[in-house]
């Protein structure tokens, strides 16, 4: 029991059985908790409607990769007076809804993503037993970015390349450099696109860019307003 519970991928997910399969790694088959709480009216119920599943990637256990396979219930409402009639557990700390990964492995993506690049951080993944390609790390940089930028107000920016699927093809990074953390992750590295996302941001007052001449084109077409100066990197 003891050992079930440490391959739980978090709270509200009892562990049925772990098996290692020659092709997929771990996989780990899981429950939902035995009863629904209404997002609506907060009332517990035990009347399955239904089951859904999930399959999840978790963090990799001796080197291999670890699937969670989810069971989830629907549940039907039972109060009189509440308008929902059905829904679906949720388990926001494991995953978040339409995940293919747990939170866990989703927080290492980014962060693998962010210091080493798409391509070196695609293999350094599958090293670690949590194969994703660099199409989802570069989705989960810019889901980051999106969140922690929401309501942000961005003055000075930092613009540089971004080592993105294969070794020969560039992305370009653009780094909030008062807060310290990206702001947007662009698939290319091209006047027109840097450019373009300048231009989506009139509040740019600083624009740092390597000595190339590309970034610095971008700067002057997209933000005319703002200064440019060389980013001390780049010395
Ligand atoms: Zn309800």
């Amino acid at each position: 029991m003891q050992t079930k519970t440490k391959w739980s991928p978090g709270p509200g997910a009892k562990v049925l059985g772990v098996a290692l399969t020659n092709n997929d790694g771990w996989v780990v088959s899981a429950a939902g908790p035995a009863f629904g709480i209404c997002p609506d009216c907060g009332r517990r119920t035990r009347n399955r409607h239904g089951w859904s599943n999930r399959s999840l990637q978790d963090l990799p256990v001796q080197g291999k990769t670890v699937t969670v396979k989810l069971r989830l219930s629907r549940w039907r409402c039972a109060h009189q007076k509440c308008e929902r009639q059905t829904f679906t557990d949720r388990l926001p700390t494991i995953a978040s809804p339409y995940a293919r990964r747990t939170r866990r492995v989703s927080e290492i993506v980014g962060l693998l993503g962010h210091s080493a690049g798409g391509r070196p951080g695609e293999r350094l993944m599958r090293r670690l037993g949590m194969p994703v390609s660099d199409d989802t790390i570069l989705r989960q940089l810019k889901r980051d970015a999106a969140r922690a930028h929401r309501d942000a107000t961005i003055r000075v920016v930092g613009i540089d390349d971004w080592s993105w699927r294969r070794s020969w093809r560039y992305g370009t990074m653009i780094v909030d450099l008062e807060r310290r953390s990206v702001v947007d992750i662009l698939e290319d590295r091209s006047v027109a696109s840097v450019a373009r996302w300048l231009e989506q941001h009139p509040s740019v007052e600083i624009v740092s860019r390597d000595r190339c001449g590309l970034y610095a084109q971008a700067a002057r077409e997209g933000a005319p307003q703002a200064r440019q100066v060389a980013d001390r990197f780049h010395l």
